[in-house]
């Protein structure tokens, strides 16, 4: 497999999906993850384990973590709020699992009804979980912390709750932490400062992944302040599935297309075909009649001579 300098960690099917109301049919899903990965795409986040009353839309995130699996050389990654999704999860066989721990304690208690304690305790069971199984079967575990640049409900989070939190996660067992800017609160100079501090705190191999947002279209400058810090794993979805619920016409998360062609056109290497990529958009246009698919690059087209 060829080197590559930045991990796209593609969200679409997870953060996208669970943003739209309407539902993507599983064998839509399967053709769209493979198409994905063929066009180069080396990790995705096929899902989330929570009840299929809250999210109908990722209800059949096991089918499709099983058909992800037998892809070569995926990292197949999930989203779990909490001990049930891990055992889930495990159950599935992900490679990557992710808990979002939202940094805003008023946040968490209203999106999962836990403080911070109770969801540290949480951690550790799913710790304990994964200590049993064989080291090859273990897959990944990140505590993804949310609101970290920034709470609709509190507003400012001091960056010292980040670090503390940073520190409690890894001690509890944590692989690896990751920062999320839920809210698109970021700008490119807390990006850079929160990252170093937290890689100062927690250390430089453990903090390798960001979650950005495109909401008030910072996103790709905040991309950039990332990795000028050191971040080598950046998330997006393809054509900012999902949008923006606070903000119409704007992307969620950062778009695919633009990401990779932002950091290709720099000379650094994302594996991935970006005329592959683009055409992947067919299968969720098909799948998905009427719903918007944002990008420039899609819209633009490439220049001559990409
Ligand atoms: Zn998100």
């Amino acid at each position: 497999m060829k080197k590559i300098d930045i991990v796209i960690s593609e969200v679409g099917p997870r953060d996208g999906l669970q943003n739209i109301s309407a539902i993507m049919p599983l064998p839509a899903k399967k053709i769209w993850v493979s198409a994905l990965a063929t066009a180069g795409l080396r990790e995705i986040e096929v899902g989330s384990f929570v009840p299929a009353r809250i999210l109908p839309q990722l209800a059949d995130t096991a089918e499709l973590v099983t058909h992800a699996q037998t892809i070569t050389g995926l990292t197949v990654a999930v989203l779990v709020p909490n001990y049930q999704g891990a055992e889930n999860a495990v159950r599935a066989g992900v490679d990557k699992i992710t808990i979002p721990f939202s940094a805003s304690e008023t946040h968490c208690l209203a999106n999962v009804n836990r403080s911070h304690e109770q969801m540290l305790e949480e951690v550790r069971k799913i710790v304990e979980l994964l200590k049993t199984l064989p080291a090859r079967q273990r897959p990944i575990f990140e505590g993804g912390i949310s609101t970290a640049f920034g709470c609709t409900l509190e507003g400012h989070v001091p960056e010292k709750k980040i670090l503390e939190l940073a520190t409690s996660l890894m001690a509890a067992g944590c692989d690896e932490v990751g920062l999320s800017d839920t809210t698109g609160y970021a700008d490119p100079a807390q990006v850079r400062r929160l990252v170093g501090a937290v890689k100062a705190e927690v250390g430089n191999n453990n903090l390798t992944g960001l979650h950005l947002h495109n909401t008030r279209g910072l996103g790709l400058a905040n991309a950039l302040a990332a990795l000028d810090a050191g971040i080598t794993t950046l998330d997006s979805s393809l054509g900012g599935l999902g949008g923006c619920p606070f903000a119409p016409g704007a992307s969620g998360n950062i778009v695919t297309e633009d990401l990779v062609y932002m950091l290709e056109s720099m000379g650094l290497r994302t594996g991935i075909n970006l005329e592959k990529l683009i055409e992947t958009r067919q299968i969720v246009q098909a799948a998905l009649p009427g719903e918007t698919m944002f990008g420039f690059i899609p819209d633009a087209g490439l220049p001559i001579g990409y």
